[in-house]
Order: C-alpha cells, then structure tokens, then sequence
C-alpha cells in the first residue's frame, strides 16, 4: 500500500526559535515560505516602518503559508514605542563640529550647524546640566549644558552629521511620555485587528507602561517588554511578572547604556526570564553583516552560539531579513548554528548553569519529572496536552533533553508557543478519556515524525481534560510496531 503523503515540515531538530523580521527584502510570500523552510519559527512585523495596508497584506500572506504548511507560525508585532527624534535640516542634514555648541530647541524651522527642533515638548525643562543626549545610535554625544522651556544648549563630546529625524536617545533621564505614544495606539488596534500573537513593546520604563499596553490589548495577544532602557533594568523583576515574554534589546540598550554593559545585561536579563518560566528572546546585529554579505563574521557566529549557550528561547534576526540583500542565508545561518551548539554534549550542562527550582506545584513537580525521566531513560518526545500553553511553559523552564510536542486545541496556543524553547505545537481536536490522549499522543508523535516503533513517549496532562490548572498525569507509552503500520499509512 501506498504511504499516505505526510504534507507537516520535518520537526526543526534544535529547539532555540527563529524570529525573523519582515520586511523590503522578505515580505513577498515566496521569500517569507522560503524563509520558514530554512528555518524561521515566528515572524516580526516592525511597526516602525512601512503603511498599515503593506502590514496586513504581510500578514494575510504568513497566515496563508501557515495553513498550506500546516505549522502554526507566531507573528509578533513590534511597536515603535516613545522613540526620541529630532526635527529636519536645510540640507537634510549638518555636521556638529566636535567640542562646539549644539541647540536643540521647539521652532520648527529646518536645522543647521548650530540647532534643530526637538519636537518632543516633554523634554524641555526635565533635562539637566550634565545629562547626555545621544544622537543616530549614539554616533553623536551630547553633554547638557543649559536647559530651560524653551532650548536645551549642549556641547558636543563627539560630533558628527546629522540629518533628518535621527534618534535621540536620553540615557539619563526619566521621560514622562507614556510608552504608548498615539500611532502606538492606532498601530497596537491594528495588531490586535490583525490577531497578532505577540505585541512588542518598545522602550518600556516602568511596570505601569505594560498595563496599559494590557489594557488596550483586551485579552487578545501575549505581550513582551523590549528591555532597552537602563530605567527598565532597574525594574526588571516587576518588568518580567508583568510581562507574557521578555525581548533583549541589545540595539538601544547599548546606546542608552554603553555597549559593554550589554553582554552581563544579556545574561542577566536570560537567566531572570528563564526563572520565570517565559520566553526570553535575544535581538539585535546577530548577524548583521549578513546585511551585504553572504556569510556572516566569526564573532557573529559566536554571538549566536552564546545566546544558545545561555538557554535564550529564541535569537532573532533585524535588517538581516528585513532590508539585506541574504535573508534566507541568514536564517539558515542561523539554523546551523543553533542546531550545531545543541548537538554539542557539554550544551545541556551549560543550559542548566542556572539553576530553576521547581515551584511548590503538582505542575512543576510533573514538569522536572519529565527532565529528570528524559535524562534517565531514553525517551522520544514529551507530549504536552495543554490548553493555555502554561504546562508547556513549565516543562520548557525544566530545559529537557528532549523536544515538547505540544498538543493543543487552541490555535492561538499553538502560535504563540512558536517563540518557546523546544516546543512544537500542533493543533488538535479536545479529547475527552485517557485512551484517546494516549492515542492521539502516539498518533502525532509518530505523524510529526518524534518517534519511531520502540520509541518512549512522556504524555503529560491534566484530569479533567480542558480544566485549567489541573496538570496532574504523567504517563509513560511506548509506541509498538503496529501502532506505526496502523498511524503512518
Ligand atoms: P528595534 O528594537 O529594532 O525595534 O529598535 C530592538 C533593539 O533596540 O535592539
Ligand atoms: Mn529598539
């Protein structure tokens, strides 16, 4: 008899994600397939560029793909946040001479050498002597020497050009801008118009900011803190409990701060979120320049790889697929150096460097069983039936040896765990008695191809079935000969 034609992409085979952002150079849906097949697991739509109607279409199109690939994708919406910007320029741009002066100032009127409009009124009056204003990435510094309502005088430590509307970034201060600036608002509707499964939130400072972004969200989406502000690392703790994942992001935070304070913040920032049990995502010049070329640095390569070592749920890729000129190379750059540290046999004891203690739950106590199981026998696949997505979340805080199948009936589940460390979720209709999850387990790890006749399978899940909370049953199968014969044709 004829196999039946198994339409799934094989299982990733490493279990850190891919989040790639779309762009110029990717949203056209042949590259975005070709994308996922080289490995892509989520994709981010930067809502700082480009029009709403080129947004939906991107999305309308990742959907599609989803739906012929059978493989729930996560989209994460990225919002621009309070991000600073200055005014335009005669020329569209001026040189600030090093150790001159520079005025940043409210009259509209195009720049020069010596000021240009800082159209942002909240700054005037908050800024102090001695306070750096860091402009186009921190390319240009800064230093306040008077402030007042109307201008803020500054003498430059390091010049450099400027041109219209570069970013300013003010380190030292504590701006009272909501971090929800209205085109966030109108761009968070529209994501959660568009059903996005993640809403990025840029340039957090305080705890409050994310409960506002909650509010507006009405339960629709799971929100993450871009930690990109040293405000933010001084709250972080508050910052990840409000928080459903949590986005290192290394490019303003290494403007804001200086960038060699970024590498322990990385670190820290990994090891807090992974202790709470959420996705923690590390972004930013991964490869970047995979932007022009088509093979990336060896410290690149090495950045990669240590955000792997540090057990990070995902690595994710900016302008590399956004706007360059290799963005399916960069992913599957990406892919192969992932899945290279994972097969390394010192990368588990690294993951598990940092210690994560169970929590006094029947859930988390099930969660380490499967750890310490996988560890002990050899086990294919721990299948994880979960409704909300929160035992899969456990059992991934556990850093297993093996990868999840996740088992949800929840479509908006399965998509948002595409940014969880070693889940792989798949769609499945609610079951009702032990006998059929213990099928269907077998069923979906044999179709998704996670074990073959012999292999051991860890189910876990809660009785009753669909109650949250209940996570309670940890059962162990094997999957026999027949039982292939019967689910593989
Ligand atoms: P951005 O965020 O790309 O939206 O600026 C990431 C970062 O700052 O690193
Ligand atoms: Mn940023």
């Amino acid at each position: 008899m004829e196999k039946r034609q198994i339409p799934y992409l094989d299982p990733r085979g490493r279990k850190v994600k891919i989040l790639a952002t779309v762009g110029p150079a990717s949203r056209d849906p042949e590259m975005l397939l070709k994308l996922i097949r080289a490995g892509a697991d989520a994709f981010r739509v930067n809502m700082s560029h480009g029009e709403h109607a080129t947004h939906a279409e991107t999305i309308a199109a990742i959907r599609a793909i989803e739906k012929d690939l059978n493989r729930p994708i996560a989209i994460f919406c990225d919002l621009q946040g309070p991000k600073l910007r200055v005014g335009k320029f005669k020329d569209g741009k001026a040189v600030i001479r090093h150790s001159g002066h520079f005025t940043l100032d409210r009259n509209p009127e195009p720049g020069d050498e010596t000021r240009v409009e800082l159209p942002h009124p909240e700054l005037f009056g908050l800024m102090e002597k001695g306070q750096r204003l860091l402009i186009n990435d921190g390319k240009i510094q800064l230093k306040v020497i008077r402030a007042d309502e109307n201008e803020i005088l500054c003498s430059a430590v390091v010049g450099g050009v400027i041109s219209d509307r570069k970013g300013v970034n003010v380190p030292d201060a504590e701006i009272p801008i909501p971090a929800l600036t209205a085109k966030d608002r109108k761009d968070l509707a529209f994501a959660v118009e568009q059903n996005a499964d993640w809403i990025g939130l840029s340039f957090v400072q305080r705890p409050e900011d994310l409960a506002e972004a909650r509010k507006l969200m009405g339960g629709h989406g799971a929100l993450c803190a871009k930690i990109e502000k040293p405000m933010a690392v001084r709250r972080l703790d508050e910052i990840i409990e409000m928080s459903d994942g949590i986005m290192v992001a290394r490019g303003d935070l290494g403007v804001e701060l200086n960038p060699e304070e970024v590498p322990p913040l990385q670190k820290k920032i990994v090891n807090k979120t992974r202790i709470a049990g959420k996705p923690v995502i590390v972004a930013t010049q991964m490869l970047e320049s995979m932007i022009e070329s088509p093979a990336p640095t060896r410290a690149e390569v090495s950045d990669v790889a240590n955000a792997v070592y540090d057990g990070a749920d995902a690595v994710m890729l900016s302008a590399e697929t956004a706007a360059g000129e290799w963005p399916e190379e960069a992913v599957t750059i990406m892919d192969r150096i992932s899945a290279q540290v994972e097969r390394d046999e010192a990368y588990l004891d690294r993951v598990r460097f940092l210690d994560t203690p169970p929590d006094r739950t029947t859930a988390d106590a099930l969660a380490h069983s499967c750890m310490t199981i996988a560890d002990t026998v050899p086990i294919a696949a721990i299948t994880v039936f979960t409704g909300s997505g929160s035992t899969a979340r456990r059992v991934a805080r556990e850093r297993p040896s093996v990868p999840m199948l996740v088992l949800t009936p929840r479509l908006q589940t399965a998509r948002r765990l595409a940014l969880l460390w070693g889940a792989h979720a798949v769609m499945t209709r609610d079951i009702g008695s032990f006998e059929e999850m213990i099928a269907k387990g077998k069923r979906m790890a044999l179709r998704h191809r996670f074990g073959v006749a012999g292999s051991k399978l860890i189910a876990l899940a809660g009785v009753p079935f669909g109650t949250p909370g209940s996570t309670n049953l940890l059962h162990i199968v094997t999957l026999a000969g027949d039982e292939l014969e019967k689910y593989s044709q």
